[in-house]
């Protein structure tokens, strides 16, 4: 374990030094999925959780409100200084809580499922501003251009998603964990002329679905390995036919623990074993570990 995590630092260090001096995309990871992609003009965001409640709370079934002053905090620590759009994968907690705070701040796009809609105007968004996503629709910031992709959730236990279906409509006031829903899942296809991105935040799809026509040229895919079905399934079904450059795997942090606390792992993903099954089989692909708050560039 020691040493698999030892050459995963080196890795991203050695990574980041590399492209120092020659930025032109930057991909900035906030623990989970939530990612903002950014060049020098535009940025984009994807499943904004800062505010992380702990597990008392979600236990509990306590309101979990986001937290407006952490968010800032975080943005102010990761340098965040606008962002065109937020795009939500699926509207779990856990990839949608600071939704409504995020792009108040910055007058965002949104671009979510039902429930990730009822939640942003139970919190005062205007409409205008929401845009209901749909597999296949492309969306175009400055020079990024967004193909929304049709995904699933994988299950959480066995063949089991948790928390599926239609919100409560209006959406409650004071939110719980239970009454964020997955109804929908997405993954997108991200293409800058600098670089493209494959970003799978669910761990779950069919790339033949995705794409019906031909595989695109991708140099990096970003994949959440939480509830993965097991490291082959995901590598073989949703990474490794795309040829990637690079693969960024997120969603393995301790997503109960604050942000400010620094990374530790998940004790519900095994990363090593994550690191141990693709060993072989990643052929030219780099593994990156992404840092909190410092900039993959590319
Ligand atoms: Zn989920």
């Amino acid at each position: 374990m020691v040493s698999y995590i030892g050459s995963i630092l080196v890795l991203a260090i050695g990574f980041i030094l590399a492209s120092k001096g020659r930025a032109e995309v930057n991909i900035k990871w906030f623990g989970t999925s939530n990612i903002i992609i950014a060049d020098e003009t535009n940025a984009i965001a994807f499943d904004p959780f800062f505010t992380r409640p702990n597990l008392l709370q979600l236990l509990s079934k306590s309101h979990i409100p986001s937290r407006q002053a952490f968010v800032d905090e975080v943005l102010a620590k990761g340098k965040v200084k606008q962002i065109e759009a937020i795009f939500v994968s699926h509207s779990h907690y856990d990839h949608v809580l600071d939704l409504a705070t995020l792009g108040s701040r910055f007058g965002s796009q949104l671009i979510v499922d039902a429930n990730a809609r009822s939640y942003a105007l139970s919190l005062g968004y205007d409409k205008v501003n929401i845009i209901q996503q749909k597999a296949f629709e492309q969306h175009q910031f400055g020079q990024f251009k967004v193909t929304v992709l049709p995904s699933q959730h994988a299950p959480h236990l066995s063949c089991k998603v948790f928390l599926n279906g239609k919100s409560e409509s209006p959406f409650p006031q004071k939110p719980n964990v239970l009454d964020f829903r997955a109804l929908e899942s997405y993954a997108y296809l991200i293409e800058h002329p600098h670089i493209t991105v494959f970003f799978s935040p669910s761990s779950l799809g069919d790339l033949g679905e995705m794409f019906p026509d031909a595989f695109p040229s991708v140099d990096i895919v970003i994949v959440s390995i939480a509830s993965r079905m097991s490291t082959d399934h995901l590598l073989n079904s949703l990474v490794l036919p795309l040829q990637p450059k690079f693969i960024v795997p997120v969603h393995h942090d301790n997503m109960f623990r604050s942000l400010n606390r620094g990374l530790s792992f998940s004790n519900l993903v095994d990363v090593d074993e994550f690191l141990q099954s693709s060993e072989d089989s990643l052929a030219n692909a780099r593994l990156v570990f992404p840092e909190y708050f410092s900039a993959l560039s590319f």
